[in-house]
């Protein structure tokens, strides 16, 4: 297992009764740790060929920036409904309870685009197998998927089934 694991706090009951929470903000107020955690995530994409990061609001924007300004790539946000300013395409996805909208800059995306995409974590799955899907759906094709941290017993990398997902830190 990665060192960064010794910089996420897990908070129980949070944000309600039996989730543990797995708080990333502790590796990003800590120097060594946000590095570390920066740096092995961009470790993940040695030798994949690909053109932008897209990163999902708001804690993938947090790894996927630094990860795209340290490899010189474009990043593109994907962000909750109703935010960017320009012509959007949009997918809907299933949350526990309702559901929840993400959107991209329809021109942000070129068909043939080859796009990495990054979130801080993969717990069901939904939201990621979304933003692939976004992408995808305006021709872009996505090479990777790259995550901080991982639920393991959630299945969540099952549902994203057209590119390898892979991530720095799993919990069970
Ligand atoms: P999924 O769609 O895979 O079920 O949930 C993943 C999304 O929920 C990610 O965008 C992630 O930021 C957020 N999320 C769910 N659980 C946690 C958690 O324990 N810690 C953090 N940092 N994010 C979580």
């Amino acid at each position: 297992m990665s060192k960064v694991e010794q910089y996420i706090t897990s908070i129980p009951d949070f944000p309600k009764e039996g989730i543990i929470f797995r708080d990333i903000t502790t590796v990003l107020g800590d120097a060594d740790g946000f590095h570390l955690a920066v740096d092995e995530m961009t470790a993940l994409l040695d030798g994949v060929e690909f053109d932008a990061i897209a990163g999902l609001e708001s804690r993938g924007f947090l790894f996927g920036a630094p990860m795209a300004y340290n490899l010189h790539k474009a990043f593109i946000p994907i962000r909750k409904q109703g935010k960017l300013p320009r012509a959007t395409s949009r997918m809907s996805y299933e949350l526990e309870y309702g559901m929840e909208t993400i959107e991209v800059h329809r021109d942000d995306i070129k068909p043939g685009m080859k796009i990495v995409v990054v979130d801080d974590l993969i717990a069901t799955g939904g939201t990621l197998e979304a933003a692939v899907h976004l992408l995808e759906q305006l021709g872009a094709k996505v090479v990777k998927v790259v995550c901080l941290l991982e639920l393991k017993g959630l299945h969540g990398r099952d549902r994203i089934k057209t590119c390898p997902a892979e991530t720095v830190v799993a919990y069970e």
